[in-house]
């Protein structure tokens, strides 16, 4: 059961002589009254607070924190991230629009992933972004030939896959050798060596990338370590490297996971770059705004079946989407004062899919209408939303301090069916 310490770690109380639970100064109840269920809720100040441990664990090196956009792209998180320094990390080039309408600096962004289409890579030519982190012999070949067509000269890294077991979910795990992202270290110095003889091409950094959700520390040095015997034999080469990018950020707390500490991940790099003078990226997404949300949704029925009981609630796998793509768990609790005894139950959604559960034998107090809360979905929450069984996305409200604003609307029917009416 999460206890009244645990979640003030995620920003949230309830205030004395108060029956809703309330993030920041508002009040979660007044929240789902006013914008309705299912509703994502954000607080500014926990995603600022993880934006800046980042910001001071790594500025014991020059260093960029570039947030992970498909970890939840909602422009005026953007905005805010960019406000406060942050760079980005993206994966398509309507990730890199995103980033410019917030107002994001191009010589902050990192461009991943490995299918980066034509028309991608000349719109992030043509913004000036700070590196391609290219993930193939392929990709370097059509990165270069572009670069000529446009008389530009493309910024480069290569993301190399080191090879380390992450231990983490086998669909979030991504550097392991049998993985599609990144390229062998072998590989990867044959094409810095080709790289370095293209002339629309200018080598910049180098990159890696080997999952999300780890909650341990040794994969990511391990990793450092084999990325460095790269960069040391590269400038061996005469190669040299303005930057390392270590990938995405720490695991998170969802149940009962110790988060490793970015003090110590820092200190523990500091150790290992001493002969490094250029700069340390890292993208973390998860952990910058994951612990700040929280979906809130209502309980439309109570149903018994064969010795288990069902709690029905209005948010559904196409609004989150981990319990049923990852069997990913996330805390669900009580936004009001329950009135009835606590009882083990099944919370599933009303989408007719089997796998629509959100969470399995939880200890509740419920009744219909009764407002839930469902912690740490900041991250691949409504990133991951879709509009399954034709249900409109949910709004996005950002709390600061006594103030919300909604900084997405709940999509109407007119959104779900706009781009099919075609004039006949
Ligand atoms: C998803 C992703 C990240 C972010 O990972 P988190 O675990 O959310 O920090 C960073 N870099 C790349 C290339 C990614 O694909």
């Amino acid at each position: 059961m999460t206890t009244q310490h645990s979640l003030r770690a995620f920003g949230l109380h309830t205030p004395p002589g108060k029956s809703s639970l309330h993030m920041e100064s508002v009040s979660l109840s007044d929240i789902a009254q006013h914008h309705g269920t299912p509703c994502y809720v954000y607080s500014k100040s926990a995603i600022l607070q993880a934006l800046h441990e980042y910001q001071s664990a790594f500025s014991c090196f020059p260093s960029l924190i570039c947030y992970a956009v498909k970890a939840n792209p909602n422009l005026s998180i953007l905005r805010l991230l960019a406000e406060h320094g942050a760079g980005f990390d993206i994966v398509s080039g309507g990730e890199l629009l995103r980033v410019l309408e917030a107002g994001g600096d191009p010589q902050r962004i990192v461009f991943s992933g490995v299918g980066k289409s034509i028309e991608e890579i000349d719109l992030a030519l043509k913004t000036g972004i700070l590196s391609f982190n290219v993930e193939s012999e392929a990709e370097l070949q059509r990165l270069a030939k572009r670069a000529a067509i446009l008389g530009i000269r493309a910024p480069l890294s290569i993301r190399v896959n080191p090879e380390v077991d992450a231990h983490t979910h086998p669909y979030i795990a991504t550097g392991l050798r049998t993985s599609k992202f990144g390229v062998s270290t072998t590989t990867a110095r044959t094409l810095y060596q080709q790289a370095a003889a293209l002339p629309s091409i200018h080598i910049v950094g180098i990159d890696c990338h080997i999952g999300s959700q780890i909650t341990r520390l040794e994969p990511f040095l391990e990793a450092a370590d084999k990325v460095l015997e790269l960069v040391e034999s590269l400038q061996y080469e005469g190669i040299s490297i303005e930057h390392i990018d270590l990938g995405g950020g720490v695991g998170i707390h969802y149940r009962d996971e110790e988060c490793p500490s970015l003090t110590t991940y820092a200190n523990a790099l500091q150790n290992k770059l001493k002969n490094f003078n250029g700069r340390i990226l890292v993208e973390p997404g998860r952990s910058i705004i994951g612990n700040g949300g929280l979906l809130l949704t209502r309980v439309e029925y109570l149903k018994s079946i064969a010795e288990r009981q069902l709690v029905i609630v209005d948010a559904g796998m196409n609004d989150l989407m981990r319990p049923s793509l990852y069997q990913a768990w996330h805390d669900i609790i009580a936004v009001g004062l329950g009135k009835t005894e606590a009882q083990i139950v099944d919370i599933v959604g009303p989408v007719c899919e089997s796998s629509d559960v959100l969470g399995k034998d939880r200890l509740l107090s419920v009744q219909e209408g009764d407002v839930m809360a469902i912690l740490s979905c900041g991250a691949y929450g409504a990133s991951m939303g879709s509009q399954y069984n034709s249900r409109p996305r949910p709004p996005e409200v950002l709390i600061d301090g006594q103030e919300s604003r909604l900084i997405r609307y709940r999509e109407t029917f007119d959104d779900l069916v706009k781009s099919e009416r075609i004039p006949l």
